[in-house]
């Protein structure tokens, strides 16, 4: 069998204007070490971040960047707190821009990659997109996790607990009919 042939990583700094102008597509791997923030906000990025860059000039001279990309992470059941698998992917535009100024000059529906240097750390840009990919919670489907839910919803327990014997209330009601 054939293996395929190991994507190599990309370089995690570049120069997006001179891409755009030359119309340059980057694949490659993102290097996971380099998205600190991204691993720190789950228990594991277990595969390896497949990206691709293409820089383009679109409508009215504007300069973009078509990020897709793609991973696996391992992240917490906030039901069992055993890890769950995730496959996540990014499939975006943002427009180029140069300050944050210009940035207010995009259309509402593009959002702006901000690179006021001559470089821009692309590594940055793919750790932010998946970061924003995240779910907001994330559960294991009710027969794959590990904590079995009651049938009766909690509310209603602690409605019955409320009503019991122990409220001050019906002690109260209890103790006038002494
Ligand atoms: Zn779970």
């Amino acid at each position: 069998m054939l293996t395929p042939p190991k994507r190599s990583n990309l370089s995690q700094v570049v120069e997006p204007r001179r891409l755009v102008n030359q119309g340059v597509t980057l694949t490659g791997n993102i290097d996971r070490k380099l998205c600190v923030r991204f691993a720190d906000a789950v228990i594991e990025i277990s595969e390896p971040i497949e990206a691709e860059l293409i820089f383009d000039v679109a409508d009215q001279g504007r300069k973009v960047v078509h990020i897709i990309a793609s991973t696996t992470v391992l992240i917490a059941c906030q039901r069992c707190l055993e890890p769950i698998t995730l496959p996540l992917a990014i499939d975006t535009v943002l427009g180029i821009v140069w300050s944050e100024d210009e940035a207010k000059s995009l259309p509402k529906d593009l959002d702006p990659w901000v690179v006021e240097e001559e470089a821009g750390d692309i590594a940055a840009l793919v750790e932010d997109e998946f970061l924003l990919a995240l779910p907001f919670v994330t559960y294991h489907p009710e027969d794959q996790c590990s904590v079995v839910l009651s049938p009766e919803p909690i509310m209603d327990e602690s409605l019955s607990e409320d009503e019991g014997a122990d409220n001050p209330f019906s002690i109260l009601e209890q103790l006038k009919k002494q």
